[in-house]
């Protein structure tokens, strides 16, 4: 196969070293005389694995001992139900941010366990800006503050922490692991694998000690973060193939320099990107320059009526997936620690030439 560099959103584009890992490791998983897809989760071999794959993502983000990992199925969006359920502790009420397509599913969630308040909205710009922090209505009753750190759909990441006087909680599906974070500020972080983990099938929660163990009465038994920290995430069988792929990305990542690196790397590309959007008048993108994505950059074309020719040339030339979302129209180049700077230099490259032929 070609060098194909693709901009999927999600699932998205894995470290071409990990598949080929994958690929050699596919018959058989070290000594195991079976593939790691066929071997009980219970078995030395992978709970060896599970350890260490947890023990790499510890060291990674450098999580506080105090807060438990765990690798639960369900998506981003079972978790959209489990905070709420873990969360609220007797209390009524919660707040969210409102910044986007995948904020809005998490708030029509957590209006069927509580009265949401929504804290800020950004819907009346498209998702194109957040209002500034000091203009956030919290309510203080509430029992935690829920956001979406970077809206995969418009491109829109915050660049700071809120800071709040009750847990905050953050789906981070689609920027985890693209940055360091202190994530002693957070009482729950999670995120859907598929996007800067591994595969779909696994869900990565970070939560801390103290908001497990008091949950909504009469909820399924696998929804309580204590059912899961109490057993290893092993309680029922876990998502195993996406988890052992979880763990060759992020000994990737170790190799590769840490999240420190990996920072670097991404804010490199994604500069490189959007200079080559903001540098001509035949593309566009519509986020606030302090908001813009580091991992999700739609962009439109002048003329849209020239979106099937750009994507029908960028796969001619090894481009694939840029579509952007029906929402948003144009194009999105999803760009995860997987995709490597030459991937953006191959893109820029192309929308260089596409423009000189068809402005
Ligand atoms: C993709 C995505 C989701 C949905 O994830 P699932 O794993 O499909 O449930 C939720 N939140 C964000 C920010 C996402 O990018």
């Amino acid at each position: 196969m070609s060098q194909v560099y693709n901009f999927s959103a999600g699932p998205a584009m894995l470290p071409a070293q990990v598949t080929k890992l994958m690929q050699q490791e596919l018959l058989e998983y070290g000594n195991a005389k079976a593939s790691v897809m066929e071997i009980s989760h219970r078995g030395a071999d992978f709970m060896a694995m599970a350890q260490k794959s947890e023990q790499d993502l510890r060291d990674l983000m450098n999580i506080p001992d105090n807060y438990k990992v765990l690798f639960l199925q369900g998506g981003a969006s079972a978790q959209f139900s489990m905070v709420p359920i873990n969360l609220l502790r007797g209390k009524t009420k919660a707040n969210y941010a409102h910044t986007g397509h995948w904020s809005k599913k998490a708030i029509a969630e957590g209006q069927r366990y509580c009265d949401v308040n929504i804290c800020t909205d950004s819907s009346g710009n498209k998702y194109t800006n957040i209002d500034d922090f000091s203009n956030w209505n919290i309510d203080a009753d509430g029992a935690y503050l829920h956001y979406t750190p970077n809206e995969t759909i418009a491109g829109l990441e915050f660049d700071y922490v809120p800071e709040v006087d009750m847990p905050l909680v953050a789906d981070m599906s689609s920027t985890i692991l693209s940055r360091e974070i202190d994530v002693s500020k957070y009482g729950v972080i999670y995120a859907g694998a598929q996007k800067n983990i591994s595969i779909s099938g696994l869900t990565i929660v970070i939560v801390r000690d103290d908001l497990i163990g008091d949950v909504v009465a009469n909820q399924p038994i696998l929804f309580d973060y204590a059912t899961q920290a109490n057993n290893d995430s092993m309680y029922n069988t876990p998502a195993t193939y996406p988890w052992y792929v979880a763990g060759r990305v992020f000994e990737w990542l170790k190799e590769q320099g840490g999240l420190s690196a990996m920072a670097k790397i991404n804010e490199t590309k994604a500069k490189t990107l959007y200079a080559a959007i903001d540098g001509s008048d035949f593309y566009s993108n519509p986020v606030a320059e302090k908001y813009r994505s580091w991992m999700n950059v739609p962009f439109l074309l002048a003329n849209e009526d020239l979106n099937g020719l750009f994507l029908e040339k960028a796969a001619e030339r090894d481009l694939i997936t840029l579509k952007g979302h029906r929402s948003v129209g144009g194009m999105r180049a999803s760009i995860y620690n997987a995709m490597p700077q030459e991937g953006i230099d191959s893109l820029v490259g192309f929308m260089k030439d596409f423009e000189k032929e068809n402005a």
